[in-house]
């Protein structure tokens, strides 16, 4: 290696120049430079590395030089939420952890990767925006919860993305959760319920920090949610715990809440599974209402946001562990 001394002072000039780690220069002339180009913008790293190029090459005795770009990938969790069958309410409790885990001040982000039935759109307020995309990446879309989202009901016809198996399914997972996510820390991915494709490729390709479970005390009673507990467990992916939806009915005239099935029964069952139970939300016609209407409770002020901001609280805490 020879004096590097001159290189440096060759860059000082860009404006840039903090983001060229100090370049080396070899015997036979050969200048190495490595440019930090997070958050720039393709063209921006692209004039970025000719303007290197060109200050280097200027300096006496450099022949050739070579670049290498890097660039901080954000650091961002995925939270997988799953069931055991569909029908359970797991989209519902997708959009709502969401808000509810944006309320406590984490910068979350909502994947919709439900090929079955993607219905976070409308959940969500969102229905027919179509995202950008930008640099071969999409861009999420932002919704009025202050939750940015992307679905596969937004890349497909909801009736051909039925007919997604494997490689498609996955390339499409893998569009949406590589999005251009900016500065979103928590990602709540919304899986088609089962243990097919989707849930596979999640795992392999894109390790959740947890997976949450949704149930209704039904589905408890016929396993099929064990059997998606079974598939995050066997891949080694913390389940973060167990939610037990429409469990208990609320009286839409009286208020009073029964519980047709039982009480407690999910909550047990959660034990001895071995895994942390969430909490439940109530049977409530209220809550299919604002749903429909795309009206998310968690984002409300009444007592129908408090069971999912309380599992959010769960959530986080589990995250942390
Ligand atoms: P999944 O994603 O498991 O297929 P969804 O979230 O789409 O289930 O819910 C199925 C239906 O049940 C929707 O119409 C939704 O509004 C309704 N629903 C979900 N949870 C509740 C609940 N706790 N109370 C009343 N209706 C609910």
């Amino acid at each position: 290696m020879t004096d590097s001394a001159p290189l440096v002072a060759a860059l000082a000039a860009l404006s840039e120049a903090r983001r060229v780690a100090p370049p080396r220069l070899s015997a036979d002339g050969v200048a190495s430079a490595i440019l930090d180009v997070t958050g720039l913008e393709s063209g921006a790293r692209e004039a970025l590395e000719s303007a290197v190029r060109a200050a280097l090459l200027a300096v006496p005795g450099v022949r050739e030089v070579r670049v290498v770009q890097t660039a901080e990938k954000a650091e961002r969790r995925l939270i997988a939420v799953g069931s055991g069958k569909g029908g359970v309410g797991k989209s519902t409790l997708s959009a709502n952890l969401a808000i509810a885990l944006r309320r406590l001040g984490h910068r979350t982000g909502l994947v919709d990767a439900d090929i079955y039935g993607p219905s976070q759109p409308r959940l969500m307020a969102a229905e027919g925006e179509r995202p950008m995309a930008h640099d071969k990446q999409l861009l999420p879309v932002m919704t009025r919860w202050g939750v940015p989202m992307l679905s596969m009901g937004q890349l497909v016809a909801p009736e051909k993305a039925l007919a997604w198996r494997g490689p498609m399914a996955s390339g499409a997972l893998g569009q949406l959760v590589d999005a251009r996510w900016e500065h979103v820390d928590t990602l709540v991915v919304d899986l088609p319920p089962g243990t097919g494709d989707v849930q596979l490729s999640m795992i392999q390709k894109h390790r959740p920090a947890g997976a949450v479970i949704v149930s209704t005390p039904q589905d408890l009673a016929l396993i099929d949610a064990a059997r998606a507990i079974d598939l995050f467990n066997t891949a080694g992916v913390p389940i973060l715990g167990l939610v037990e939806n429409m469990a208990g009915y609320v009286c839409p005239h009286c208020g009073e809440v029964s519980d047709p099935f039982g009480q407690g029964g999910a909550e047990a069952e959660a034990a001895r599974l071995g895994i942390p139970f969430l909490g439940r939300v109530p049977l409530d016609i209220a809550i299919r209402r604002a749903s429909d209407a795309g009206e998310p409770p968690a984002a409300g002020e009444d007592a129908a946001a408090a069971p999912f901001l309380r599992i959010a609280e769960k959530v986080a805490e589990a995250l942390k562990h």
